[in-house]
């Protein structure tokens, strides 16, 4: 199955581009085709349209640099020749099967061979914007499986367990089908910033033998609800417990908070036994003070280093950024709708900070601050987290929205510190990777782990 994938900037913050510029390994061809009107249209099928037109062919280690034109259509010049692609219509440059590929010379990657300079087996289309970004866009459009082979080394480590590996060879497959960012508009089934979607580094020569292994044997495997890619999201580690998505997320479309319920990513267990201490007391302080304490509890992800973290912040820490923070928050249009104002709409000194409110993992979904000048309150685990964050300090967002909060005062009551004491890393949304590495180790297969976290769901080829 073909996949095609939207090329960032080199800060990989926009799809929107002012000119490119590709070296092209081996003899390509250029082509152009009328672009669909349907903005819907994943630009992957028309690659082999049998309407395109035949343009020009670049040489072996010719740049081909493409630069925009008032009107919406852009201009493509291959050694002294200079061709116009008239708005409405895409530009194909293919440099056929095989081992040709395609070098950026416009924007960069980190970490990539040549000086930062990425190299992309398959097709590459050239297009006008159409929304109010405009610019060039780029999209790569290949095999699924050759996708994945360069976004594996940067989700999960080669020396995990392989039925861990290869669980997230299928939860990453997924994900590239049905990102949480609809990029129907922008004709790309997904991106390649992990800003937005997943990291696509683009052609990997150094593939480690358990990645290449895991992909082979799961190729074209992908999970599916009710027949189509479900939203395959996945953490780091979940703490014990994984969470329900609308405790996490809010809606992508109307930032609606909580959003609908998704079906199969529901919380669950990490307990290697039901009849553990930790099982069936999930979502409480207390069991998040329980975990938090008894050294390496029986959970599938206790293991890692990522399972506890503590945050320690002063009160004069607190006194000099939270007011700053809470006024960001609040004039951000991202981050508003979860900030909740007193009606004096000030931040006064802080008397106090709890949670008022945790999903089933006991990540917290609100918290509130009372301060002399009213009570704010903060909702979303990410707002959360984001909100103890202090700038120019060892404080970044916390790692979790899994914590319980020790408040120490002096003997006048004032607040001293703040202590955070925290589970695990990331959203802890469907798959945790040391949790399917805990499992893997274990004795379950991926497809076991794969039915633990995204409950209800099938393996089905794409
Ligand atoms: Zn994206």
């Amino acid at each position: 199955m073909k996949l095609t994938v939207g090329l960032t900037t080199s800060d990989l913050k926009r799809l929107s581009h002012g000119s490119l510029r590709f070296r092209t390994s081996t003899q390509a061809r250029l082509y152009q085709t009328a672009l669909p009107g349907t903005a819907g249209t994943r630009l992957g099928a028309l690659v082999d349209s049998s309407s395109r037109k035949e343009l020009a062919t670049a040489p072996a280690g010719a740049n081909i640099s493409i630069g925009c034109v008032a009107g919406g259509g852009f201009t493509v010049s291959v050694g002294a020749r200079k061709i116009n692609i008239p708005a409405g219509n895409i530009l194909f440059i293919d440099p056929g099967l095989g081992t040709g590929t395609l070098s950026s010379l416009s924007f960069t990657r980190a970490g990539a061979k040549g000086k930062g300079s990425p190299s992309y087996r398959g097709a590459i289309a050239v297009y006008s914007g159409t929304d109010a970004a405009g610019g060039l866009r780029a999209a790569l459009i290949l095999d699924i499986d050759d996708y994945l082979r360069g976004v594996l080394q940067s989700e999960i480590p080669a020396s995990y367990h392989i039925e861990a590996i290869k669980a997230q060879a299928v939860a990453a497959r997924t994900y590239a089908l049905n990102p949480r960012v609809d990029h129907g508009p922008d004709r790309v089934n997904v991106c390649d910033s992990y800003l937005c979607c997943q990291y696509f580094g683009g052609l990997n020569t150094n593939l480690a033998g358990s990645h290449r292994t895991a992909i082979d044997a799961t190729s074209h495997q992908i999970l599916t609800y009710d027949g189509a890619p479900i939203l395959a999201l996945f953490s780091s580690n979940a703490g014990g417990h994984t969470e329900n998505f609308e405790n996490c997320f809010s809606d992508i479309r109307t930032n609606q908070f909580p959003p609908q319920a998704v079906p199969y990513l529901r919380g669950v267990s990490e307990a290697f036994h039901p009849s553990s201490l930790v099982a069936g007391q999930a979502g409480t302080e207390k069991y998040l003070r329980t975990l938090y304490s008894s050294g390496v509890p029986p959970t599938a992800d206790a293991w890692s280093h990522h399972f506890k973290w503590h945050v320690s912040i002063s009160a004069a820490q607190l006194e000099a950024h939270l007011h700053n923070t809470a006024a960001k928050m609040l004039a951000a249009a991202e981050t508003a709708p979860f900030v909740i104002p007193p009606a004096s709409a000030k931040f006064g000194h802080i008397l106090d900070i709890s949670v008022d409110k945790r999903g089933v993992s006991g990540s917290a979904i609100e918290l509130s601050i009372k301060t002399r000048s009213g009570e704010w309150k903060v909702k979303k685990e990410l707002v959360i987290r984001d909100f103890f964050a202090i700038p120019k300090s060892s404080i970044k967002r916390l790692k979790s929205a899994r914590f319980v909060i020790d408040i120490t005062r002096t003997g006048a009551g004032l607040i001293s510190s703040i202590n955070l004491k925290g589970l695990g890393w990331g959203h802890g949304v469907g798959m945790q990777q040391t949790g399917a590495q805990g499992w893997a180790k274990a004795g379950r297969d991926y497809r076991q782990i794969l039915a633990h976290y995204y409950q209800g769901t099938k393996i089905e080829r794409a």
